[in-house]
């Protein structure tokens, strides 16, 4: 059974110990013992260095990917089952968006409402649905539009309302502000909330960007390969980002040992001016090559 999109206590997905490794990939496991519980209504962030293992641990809950060892259950069941009642909502990283989807805004949100009944369903038709679910996020006025003519955060929108508009409850979104601008990436923030509010929903946001991530999440999981860390925002001292950018930090800098009690002064020196960030963001990208 679904349950109740409002109910927000409880776990929406339980990982237990998940490794996985990709058959004639690296020698490491792209993850290791990683262990999480999603708790059914939260906002949780998963920040990490591209290639961390973001995206991988992304597909295995979505079924796309098999052969792990450990857990994944969501709302109790394995990744296949809850993928065959469309418990979750994808919107997966822009470059794959663009191609898995030329045809127009209204007609991509209007696929999946056919496809299920989403939080908007009475047993009207679902280009009916499709339409509240654009409307939802701000994008009655581009529903003709070819997906291939938008913008990264118009796009974007159309991704979350096509999610929206199957019967998910639980919407995950891969790198959700690369290629989108700041006033796109704020009205990005806002509508997570607003869903959050609104619809009840768990959210996953999966990012690389520490910004992103601190917008959009109660509660953050830092993955490289392992688990680091998994608390709330106000956790992600410079110890912990150092420890989890460690690899993008040695190509940059080469392999020093980071000294956490001089990061720590200098995020005091700097707390509002982000510049303790920047290095890990274009360290993610000079290695963007890992990513998916
Ligand atoms: P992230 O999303 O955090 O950037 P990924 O999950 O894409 O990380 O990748 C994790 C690791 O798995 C990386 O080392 C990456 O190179 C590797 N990897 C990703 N996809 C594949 C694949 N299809 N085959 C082999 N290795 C892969
Ligand atoms: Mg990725």
């Amino acid at each position: 059974m679904i349950r109740d999109a409002g109910t927000t206590s409880g776990t929406a997905i339980r990982y237990e110990s998940v490794t996985f490794s990709y058959e004639g990939g690296a020698e490491a496991p792209a993850l290791e013992r990683v262990s999480l519980d999603v708790r059914r209504g939260e906002r949780l962030g998963i920040l990490g260095p591209n290639g961390g293992g973001k995206s991988t641990l992304l597909k295995l809950t979505l079924g796309l990917l098999r052969g792990y060892s450990g857990t994944i259950e969501i709302e109790g069941l394995a990744p296949d089952e809850a993928a065959k009642r469309r418990l979750i909502g994808y919107v997966p990283q822009r470059v794959e968006a663009e191609l898995s989807f030329p045809i127009t805004a209204r007609h991509a949100a209007s696929m999946a409402a056919s496809a299920g009944l989403g939080p908007f369903a009475s047993g009207r038709g679902a280009r009916e649905q499709a339409d509240r679910a654009l409307s939802m996020v701000g994008a009655s006025s581009i529903a003709e539009k070819p997906v291939g003519t938008l913008s990264g955060g118009q796009l974007q929108r159309v991704m979350i309302a096509r999610a929206l508009a199957s019967r998910a409850k639980i919407l995950l979104l891969d790198e959700p502000t690369v290629g989108i601008d700041p006033a796109g990436q704020k009205q990005f923030a806002e509508l997570i909330q607003r869903l959050h509010d609104e619809l009840g929903l768990t959210t996953i946001v999966v990012s690389h960007d520490l910004r992103t991530v601190a917008a959009t999440s109660d509660r953050v999981a830092c993955l490289a390969r392992t688990l680091h860390y998994h608390d709330s925002p106000e956790g992600l001292t410079p110890h912990v980002l150092a420890e989890v950018f460690r690899h993008d930090a040695a190509a940059i800098f080469g392999d020093l040992h980071v000294d956490a009690h001089r990061a720590a002064e200098c995020s005091h020196d700097h707390s509002h001016d982000h510049g303790h960030d920047h290095g890990q963001e274009h360290g993610a990208q000079g290695n963007h090559g890992g990513g998916s």
